[in-house]
């Protein structure tokens, strides 16, 4: 049995010690709650949220990273780096980054072998255009996505990561994919990594949905069979929505 697990991505939002206040009524409020529970807050908010969190269940995470250990790399955050500082999770491949910060799939993949290099389980994320949608090729564009993704990763790691499933269309436009739309494609993931790697590793890994869950939406989404949690992005800057989202119960 897969946990659950939904991550808010709080993207470029809160300071740092808008962070720490956010993350201590949040602590307050998901006591208790099973599912596995992330906030990707940004790089700068890391230390203070940590903080924030410890003794509960909230678990910190970074919403990117370089692949290279070090160097000349200008802005840049490496993967010892967020080690060091004690994230467990760390977001690849949002679809804000490959469309403003052009990275690639392969870039996406350079930083899943990083991220496991350095002891980080990299949340992976893929997703159709409306375009790829309308013209009948999202099943191959997320097949590719996700096989560029995990190229050379063992099945150990496949087992241990996440892939989210973000439709680009349904990303901060308050269009959620509906929960079939979702689970159709969800289930496409899991047979990909069924086909590279075997059933069990499929059976393992989880797969979660974004695009505009709300605390609406998010029961009929996560009670899907291929669907285990959700990358949350605008409800998750709320502590009341994001604690209806995180306390999803089967
Ligand atoms: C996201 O940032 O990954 C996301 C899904 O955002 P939103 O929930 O706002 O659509």
């Amino acid at each position: 049995m897969r946990t659950k697990v939904i991550a808010g991505n709080w993207k470029m939002n809160k300071t740092p010690a808008e962070a720490a206040e956010f993350i201590m009524e949040l602590k307050e409020s998901v006591k208790g709650i099973e599912n596995e529970i992330i906030a990707a807050v940004p790089f700068v908010c890391i230390p203070a949220a940590l903080t924030a969190s410890e003794g509960s269940n909230i678990k910190i995470a970074a919403q990117n990273m370089h692949w290279e250990e070090k160097g000349a790399y200008t802005g840049e955050i490496s993967g010892a780096m967020l080690k060091d500082l004690g994230i467990e999770y760390v977001i690849i491949g949002h679809s804000e980054r490959r469309e403003y910060f052009a990275e690639t799939d392969e870039t996406v993949n350079l930083k899943a072998h990083a991220a496991f290099k350095n002891g980080l389980k990299p949340i992976i994320c893929v997703g159709e255009s409306l375009l790829q949608r309308d013209e009948g090729v999202m099943p191959e564009h997320i097949r590719y996505q996700v096989k560029v993704a995990l190229l050379n990763l063992s099945a150990e790691q496949v087992a241990d990561l996440i892939i989210a499933y973000e439709p680009i269309w349904a990303i901060g436009t308050g269009r959620t994919a509906t929960a079939e739309q979702a689970q159709e494609v969800c289930k496409i993931i899991r047979d990909v990594v069924a086909e590279l790697y075997s059933k069990e590793t499929a059976e393992k890994v989880r797969i979660q949905y974004g695009g505009s869950v709300n605390a609406q939406t998010a029961d009929s989404l996560f009670s899907m069979p291929d669907i285990d949690g959700g990358l949350v992005g605008g409800a998750s800057l709320k502590v009341n929505d994001f604690t209806v989202i995180a306390g999803y119960k089967a």
